[in-house]
This record gives structure tokens, C-alpha cells and sequence, in this order.
């Protein structure tokens, strides 16, 4: 007999670009609103993290009671996992296609999500611990565990900040306690700039969490090196193993936290559309292994830029005012499922942005504004009184750094001195 408030089935939620099917398995309790959904295998290269999730799938089949539901997509990527490679066969990385939805996988996720409403996601990655940059000063990263929450400021957050710490010091005292290392991720770039994760929202942490609210966590596995054989690739699996069974128990014992409603903007709400990594003189100290002592030890580390500093708001609009000609931004919309009203023959005044320089990967900082009546026959009318209305304005507001200029792929060619095409309401 099978216990009727555990279920398990799997769905086919789209296929890869080469035919594969892009399947999703249930696990826990259907009736619970504590929906989390985990995602595997964006990078199709990242193999130990698959197993660490693997092995996660037969513990929670063996639990005989669940708090939650949990939908597991072990392959995101099936033709990469199938290949080897990091990216689709189409050469696209997943985890940078969550603003275009260029590839069939991706614009997958984004319809399951859509449809099944997770409150929490956890993306599974792997990283590799040598970077070039890091090797000439014969540093190796160390931790078994990098892990991070989204960091757009245009996210609202479902957790507080003491909640956020909170989460982020039991998982690390969790797995310290069974001698795995875990920090915050951590990026060092090559000019020596050292800062946590990225604001952009082109992956799937930023990116699905403004547009549906979803508390999404990024769990990355550091892969083992080849010289390391099979207990280091058992370390790696067991670590990323051990990480995911403690944020599961986590978000088990935190599960009212995420009770609370999603966010629907209203007009006029302030929302960041630049920001920066603020320089600070702050010291980061972080275990490094030395490439040839082999010894790990704490490293003080300058040039650490922990803080995000929002350098434009701007105002929401009612809606924005879409174009019809522009096809290649009307499907890239209608692919992320927004809601959108079409009148045809109504007059409405709506104002429309003069830009006084041209739109640089920067976005636009000079503009003037004017006021015109048109009719909206040959437009398309996209409410911000929507959940991930805060993801229009970022993608739709001429200042935004995370506009459209930056997509090439939709060949609006901005030039200078003309109007911006998308109007506002
Ligand atoms: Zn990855």
C-alpha cells in the first residue's frame, strides 16, 4: 500500500533541443504548501552534482513522513549532461538565459515554475577551485561548500536579514560540525576585486526569485582535482550531499517563514534599478590552499567589496507600453508569461523618454521626457500590478543596467537622440 500523503510521480516538462526530455520527480507531501524545487544540472559538465542530489532523492524516498513537496529536476541540461558540456548544444550557458530565454531548456524551468509556484529553489552547481588569476599568487580555492541567496537589491526578500544570517550560520556551523567548509559564494576577479556572487540577473538565482518571488538558494560543490581520485570525488559528493540535507531540515524548521504573500508592485514604488559593488577598506579572511605547500591556512584579503550600493531608483509606472513591431522583446514577454492587456482604438496619454545619450551597456543616465496622447492599436500594454513586475522595470526602464541595451540578440539598435521605444503609462 503507498502511504496517501506521499506521493512520487515524475512529469516531462519540455525536451532539450536534440529531443531529450527535461523530466522533473516529486517527492513529500502534496497537500503541503512548502513547495521547493531543486535544480540540477544547468551546466551539463557538473556531474558530482547530480550525484550529491542523487543521493538526496534516495534519502527523501526513505523518510516516511514529509512537511513539504519537493520537485526534483536532476538534468536541466540532457544534452550537455549527455555531451559533457557546460552549455546546451546550441552553445547556450543555461545559468545566463534566464532574462532572454533563448534556449528551449530554459524557457522549461521558467514555464514549470510559472505553473508550479515553488516558494523555495535550490540551484545545484559545481565549481572548479583553480583559477588561473588565483594560481600565479599559488592560491587554490578551498571550501567544500560555496552557497548564496539572491543579491539584485531589486529582490524583495521573503527572509529578513537576521533570518538570512540565520540561515547562513546554521548551514555553516552544520557542516563545520561534520568537518565540511562552507562560506558565502565568493568571486575573485582578475583585477583582484573580491566580492560575493553577482547583481546580475541573467542567472537563475536573481532571475526567478524577482520574477516569482521564490527564495532561491545557489549551492555550489567545489569539483575535486584529478590528483585527488575517488576520495575526492567522494568528499565533493558527500559535502554537497550533506549541504542539501541541512538546508532541507533548515527550510523543514523554518517553513512558516515562508508563508507570507508574494509581492505585487504597486504604481509608483520605488524600485533600484543600478547599483554597484561598493569599494570598502574592509579585510576578508578566507581559508585558501597554497598550490605548493598544499597547506590551507587563513588569508587576509584586501580590495573586498561586500557591500551593493543602489545608485538609481526609479518610480514604477502603471505599465509599460510595448511596441508591436518590436516582435523579438514581444516574444522574449510572452516566453516569461507575463500578463498583458491589448486595446485596441483606446487613446491614452502615456510618456515617452528622449534619450540625450546613446544607450550604452551602462544603460542611459540622460534623458528628457514628454507627454503625448497615441492610441494604443499597435501596442501591447504590460501592467507592473503583477508578480515580477519589478523584473519589467529592470528589463524595460531606459536607466536600468539591467535593460535592454545589453541584448544585442533583439536587435533594437538604440542610436542616439531618439526616442526610447517603450513608453510608459
Ligand atoms: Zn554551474
Amino acid at each position: 500500500m503507498t502511504d496517501p500523503i506521499t506521493s512520487m510521480q515524475n512529469i516531462v516538462i519540455g525536451y532539450s533541443v536534440l529531443g531529450r526530455p527535461i523530466t522533473v520527480e516529486f517527492i513529500g507531501d502534496k497537500e503541503s504548501s512548502t513547495r521547493i524545487f531543486i535544480i540540477v544540472g544547468q551546466h551539463g559538465d557538473e556531474k558530482y552534482s547530480r550525484k550529491a542530489v542523487e543521493q538526496l532523492v534516495n534519502h527523501l524516498k526513505q523518510r516516511s513522513t514529509h512537511s513539504f513537496y519537493v520537485a526534483i529536476l536532476i538534468d536541466a541540461n540532457p544534452d550537455g549532461y549527455e555531451n559533457n558540456t557546460r552549455r546546451n548544444s546550441e552553445s547556450i550557458d543555461l545559468n545566463r538565459d534566464h532574462v532572454m530565454l533563448q534556449s528551449i531548456e530554459t524557457v522549461a524551468i521558467h514555464s514549470f515554475v510559472r505553473g508550479w509556484m515553488p516558494k523555495i529553489i535550490i540551484d545545484v552547481h559545481n565549481y572548479p577551485p583553480r583559477r588561473k588569476h588565483l594560481l600565479k599568487k599559488h592560491l587554490i580555492l578551498s571550501h567544500d561548500i560555496f552557497v548564496d541567496i539572491p543579491t539584485n537589491p531589486a529582490i524583495l526578500q521573503i527572509l529578513d536579514d537576521n533570518k538570512i544570517n540565520g540561515f547562513f550560520m546554521a548551514l555553516k556551523s552544520d557542516l563545520h560540525s561534520k568537518g565540511i567548509s562552507c562560506e558565502r559564494y565568493t568571486i575573485f576577479q582578475k583585477s583582484g576585486k573580491i566580492r560575493h556572487s553577482t547583481i546580475d540577473i541573467q542567472d537563475a538565482r536573481n532571475s526567478l526569485s524577482l520574477r516569482y518571488g521564490a527564495f532561491c538558494i545557489i549551492l555550489e560543490g567545489r569539483e575535486p582535482l584529478k590528483k585527488d581520485g575517488s576520495v575526492g570525488e567522494n568528499r565533493t559528493i558527500s559535502s554537497q550531499y550533506c549541504a542539501l540535507y541541512s538546508i532541507i531540515n533548515w527550510l523543514e524548521k523554518n517553513k512558516h517563514e515562508f508563508e507570507k504573500k508574494t509581492h505585487i508592485p504597486k504604481k509608483n514604488e520605488l524600485v533600484p534599478v543600478r547599483a554597484h559593488y561598493r569599494d570598502s577598506n574592509e579585510i576578508l579572511k578566507m581559508d585558501l590552499k597554497n598550490s605548493k605547500t598544499k597547506i590551507t591556512s587563513e588569508i587576509s584579503l584586501k580590495k573586498y567589496s561586500p557591500n551593493i550600493e543602489i545608485t538609481k531608483f526609479i518610480e514604477m509606472p502603471e505599465g509599460y507600453v510595448v511596441p508591436n513591431s518590436l516582435t523579438a522583446l514581444m516574444e522574449v514577454l510572452k516566453k516569461h508569461g507575463f500578463s498583458h492587456d491589448s486595446k485596441t482604438n483606446i487613446q491614452k496619454q502615456v510618456k515617452i523618454y528622449y534619450l540625450s545619450d546613446s544607450l550604452t551597456d551602462r544603460g542611459s543616465k540622460r534623458m528628457r521626457e514628454k507627454i503625448k496622447t497615441i492610441s494604443l492599436s499597435d501596442y501591447v500594454v504590460f501592467p507592473i500590478a503583477q508578480l515580477g513586475g519589478r523584473f519589467l522595470a529592470l528589463l524595460l526602464e531606459p536607466r536600468s543596467k539591467f535593460g535592454l541595451h545589453r541584448f544585442h540578440e533583439l536587435k533594437l539598435n538604440f542610436l542616439e537622440k531618439q526616442e526610447y521605444p517603450i513608453l510608459r503609462i
